[in-house]
């Protein structure tokens, strides 16, 4: 007999398939990413309704129950979807929407099927509902650093990963992608490295998970160079992580600005 799996989740990816159903990737809190066939999700059934209420959306969130792929198939079979919120938030405004279509990606990249990080899910709940607040950017990249962090790749930013000197503000340093971690410029760094102010490193390694950012107040309003830096940092080593090359990158030129050197 099926096995039935009651959980919540996240929609990071749906895809049309077939005139009637979807193939959707989601984030669930109990049995972490998995990739489901939403058979009928797409077709209308004769009262009027769809099978699911209404296609399945990017970056909704629901109740479900579904079986987990049996064997060697890579998809299971989605059961049942009670929509519970569509996260206005990201959908509020351009920046907003943008964080969440790199987010999606970089949780889909980074985490292992079926691998289940429920407290990683509250956080990034907790972060997708608050993507259209003030500190938007600095937001997004708590999100991102925390599920680096729960994957085992949190960069070590505030000492040089060769010579242990402290990381300063003020005194510019490398990040090594590779290595995942800072290290002075004087250092012999192995691999291609991004030259930033310590103070963004720093910055960075301090920034807490999205659940104390909500409930703490910016002390000043953050610089958007030294957030494009952190962006570009961040980036790199999810990059460095997958070894491939971010699609969503497009986004984070949008939401960030260019990446310089600063
Ligand atoms: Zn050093």
């Amino acid at each position: 007999m099926a096995n039935y799996e009651k959980d919540e989740a996240i929609c990071l990816r749906a895809i049309d398939f077939s005139e009637t159903s979807q193939v959707v990737t989601l984030l669930t809190r109990q049995n972490g990413i998995v990739a489901l066939l939403a058979k009928g999700s797409r077709k209308m059934a004769k009262a009027g309704t769809f099978s699911f209420g209404a296609p399945i959306d990017q970056l909704a969130r629901g109740e479900v129950v579904f079986i987990l792929p049996r064997g060697t198939a890579e998809l299971g079979t989605l059961t049942a979807w009670n929509l519970l919120d569509h996260l206005a938030a990201v959908r509020k405004s351009l920046p907003a929407f943008l964080a969440g279509q790199i987010l999606c990606e970089v949780i889909i990249a980074l985490l292992s099927p079926h691998e289940p990080h429920p407290e990683l899910y509250d956080e990034l709940i907790a972060g997708f509902s608050a993507l259209a607040e003030a500190q938007s950017k600095r937001m997004f990249l708590s999100m991102a650093k925390s599920v680096l962090a729960a994957t085992g790749y949190q960069p070590h930013l505030e000492n040089c990963l060769i010579c242990k000197t402290p990381v300063r503000p003020g005194v510019r340093a490398q990040f090594c992608p590779g290595s995942g971690g800072a290290c002075c410029i004087g250092c012999p760094a192995q691999s291609k490295t991004l030259q930033v102010d310590g103070g963004v490193l720093l910055a960075l390694a301090r920034l807490p998970a999205p659940s104390v950012l909500l409930s703490s107040a910016a002390s000043k309003p953050a610089d958007a160079a030294a957030l494009r830096a952190a962006a570009a940092v961040l980036m790199a080593a999810i990059e460095a992580a997958t070894d491939r090359p971010l699609r969503t990158r497009w986004a984070l030129d949008a939401l960030f600005g260019k990446r310089r050197t600063v």
